[in-house]
C-alpha cells in the first residue's frame, strides 16, 4: 500500500537550533574564529551615543561572511537564504524568529561605517593573525600573483579613450566616477600608467579595458594575492587596475605591509615573469635582501656576440672596483680620471659603459678576437645587473624548482575563488567596491582554510 506523508499540526515544538547544526559544519568551525566583541569595539567610535540603535554590525559582517564562504553572490538572495537556512540563522545568531535585515542595509554599511573604520581590512588581518597563531604560516617563502576579475561594466556603454576626460567623469556624477577621480594619483589606479586604454566605462572608469590570454577583451580589476607557501594562507590582498605596473607595485606594497603589520619577511618570493623586470629584482635583492625565484623578462642581450669575438660573459665583473677585467687581464672602467667639471664623471641611471684603454687594446695580442674594428673595446652593463645575475643564478638551483611548484598554490587559490566562491564578476563598482569584494573573498578563503586545517570538531571527538 502506498504510504502518505502526514503533516500533523503541532502547537509547540521542542527545537534546539544549536543541536540542529552538524558538529562538522563549516560555519560552526568559522563561528569560533570570528570575535564579535573585537569587531564591535573596532567600529564603536564611528557611532553616536544618541539616536535609535542601528542594525548590529556583527550581524551584517556575519551575513557577508556567509555570502562569501558559501558562494552566494547576490545580497537579495543572501537575505532569502539566511531567512530560510537554519545553519545560516544559527551562524548569524538570529534564532528561529530573528528578523533578517533588508538587502539595502549592506550598501549603507559598506559605503558608511565599514569604509570609515576600515573594518574589512581589520577582519582580514585578524584571520592572518589567527593563521600565524595556529602555526599555518611558515614565513620562509611567499608567492605573489594577480588575477583578472571582470568588472560590472559593459562595453556597449563605454566611450573611446579619446573622448574621455576627468570632466566627463565629473559630469557622470556617480559614486564609481568620483572614486576614479579620487584615485587619479594612486599608483595602484590612476597613476599606474600614462597609457590610456582603448575604451573607458562610464559606469566604472577605473576598470581597465583588457584581456586574458585568448579571451575577448573586457573591463576588469586585478586581485593581487601574497601567500605563504606552507599552507597557502593569504598574507595580504590588494585591488589594482589590471595592468602589469600596478600589479608589480601591489606586490611591493603587500610585502612591506606584511613585514610592518605581522613582522614576517620571507627569505624568498616566487612569482611569474611579470614580476621579473630589472627594477623589481633590484628592489627585492638590493633593498630588501629577498631571494627572487622569478623568471626574469628576457631582454635583447646585445652583449652576447655570435661572430666569434669576445662577449660580455668573457669579461669578469669586479664589484668592489666597479670595473670589468678582460681575458687579457686589463681593466675596463667607466671613469679614469678626476674631472674638474663636477657634471662629468658622474654615475648615471640606466645602462653604463665600461671602456678599455686605447693604447692597451692596440698592443693586445687578442685584439682580433676581442674588438677588431674598434680602437678600444667597451662592454655595457644594464641597471640592477647584479640583481639580474643573482636571479639568473637562483634559477639554476634546486630550490627554484621547488618554489615553482609551490607558486602554483596561488593559482589554485584564484581557481577556488572563481569556481567555488563564484567570484567570476564583481558586483560592486569603483576601486573601493573592488577592494571590499577582494578583501571579503580573501577573508572567506582564510576562514575556510582555518576551518579545514584546524577543525575544532576533531578535538571534540578526540576528547570524547
Ligand atoms: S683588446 Fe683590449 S679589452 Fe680586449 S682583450 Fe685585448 S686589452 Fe683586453
Amino acid at each position: 500500500m502506498m504510504g502518505r506523508q502526514e503533516a500533523p499540526a503541532q502547537l509547540f515544538y521542542d527545537f534546539d537550533l544549536d543541536r540542529h547544526v552538524p558538529r562538522n559544519h563549516v560555519l560552526r568551525e568559522i563561528d569560533r574564529l570570528l570575535d564579535g566583541d573585537k569587531l564591535r569595539e573596532a567600529i564603536r567610535p564611528f557611532y553616536s551615543n544618541l539616536g535609535r540603535p542601528s542594525v548590529d554590525p556583527e550581524l551584517i559582517v556575519r551575513m557577508l561572511v556567509v555570502g562569501y564562504v558559501m558562494g552566494i553572490r547576490s545580497e537579495r538572495r543572501l537575505c532569502d537564504e539566511v531567512h530560510l537556512n537554519l545553519a545560516y540563522r544559527w551562524f548569524c545568531h538570529l534564532g528561529l524568529e530573528g528578523r533578517v535585515p533588508d538587502h539595502s542595509t549592506f550598501s549603507r554599511y559598506r559605503h558608511g561605517k565599514f569604509r570609515e573604520s576600515n573594518l574589512l581590512r581589520e577582519i582580514f588581518e585578524t584571520t592572518v593573525e589567527r593563521c600565524l597563531s595556529e602555526n599555518l604560516v611558515g614565513g620562509e617563502g611567499f608567492a605573489v600573483d594577480a588575477s583578472l576579475i571582470p568588472a560590472d561594466a559593459n562595453k556597449a556603454r563605454s566611450i573611446a579613450a579619446d573622448d574621455w576626460s576627468p570632466d566627463v567623469a565629473r559630469a557622470a556624477g556617480n559614486r564609481a566616477a568620483q572614486e576614479y577621480l579620487d584615485t587619479l594619483d594612486d599608483a595602484a589606479f590612476g597613476a599606474a600608467s600614462p597609457v590610456q586604454p582603448k575604451f573607458v566605462a562610464k559606469s566604472d572608469p577605473a576598470a581597465q579595458w583588457t584581456r586574458a590570454d585568448e579571451s575577448r577583451p573586457y573591463f576588469a580589476y586585478a586581485t593581487n594575492y601574497l601567500i605563504d607557501t606552507k599552507s597557502a594562507v593569504i598574507m595580504d590582498v590588494e585591488a589594482t587596475r589590471a595592468i602589469r605596473q600596478a600589479e608589480v607595485g601591489a606586490s611591493r606594497t603587500m610585502l612591506e605591509r606584511t613585514e610592518k603589520r605581522f613582522g614576517v619577511k620571507p627569505d624568498w618570493v616566487a612569482a611569474d615573469t611579470a614580476y621579473g623586470n630589472a627594477e623589481n629584482l633590484g628592489w627585492l635583492v638590493e633593498q630588501h635582501g629577498i631571494i627572487p625565484f622569478i623568471p626574469f623578462i628576457p631582454v635583447i642581450d646585445k652583449s652576447e656576440r655570435t661572430d666569434g669575438t669576445f662577449s660580455r660573459s668573457d669579461f669578469d665583473w669586479d664589484e668592489r672596483s666597479d670595473q670589468y677585467i678582460c681575458p687579457e687581464g686589463h681593466a675596463l672602467k667607466q671613469f679614469r680620471r678626476n674631472y674638474s667639471d663636477p657634471n662629468r664623471g658622474q654615475e648615471t641611471e640606466g645602462r653604463k659603459k665600461y671602456r678599455a684603454l686605447k693604447a692597451t687594446c692596440q698592443a693586445c695580442p687578442s685584439k682580433e678576437i676581442c674588438g677588431p674594428k674598434a680602437d678600444a673595446r667597451y662592454v655595457t652593463r644594464e641597471p640592477h645587473e647584479e640583481a639580474r645575475e643573482f636571479a639568473r643564478e637562483c634559477r639554476k638551483t634546486k630550490a627554484y624548482k621547488v618554489s615553482r611548484d609551490k607558486r602554483k598554490k596561488v593559482e589554485m587559490l584564484f581557481a577556488h575563488l572563481k569556481r567555488i566562491l563564484g567570484l567570476t564578476r564583481l558586483r560592486l563598482r569603483g576601486p573601493n567596491g573592488a577592494k571590499d569584494e577582494f578583501l571579503l573573498a580573501a577573508i572567506a578563503q582564510n576562514l575556510r582554510k582555518l576551518a579545514k586545517l584546524r577543525p575544532q570538531c576533531a578535538l571534540v571527538e578526540v576528547k570524547a
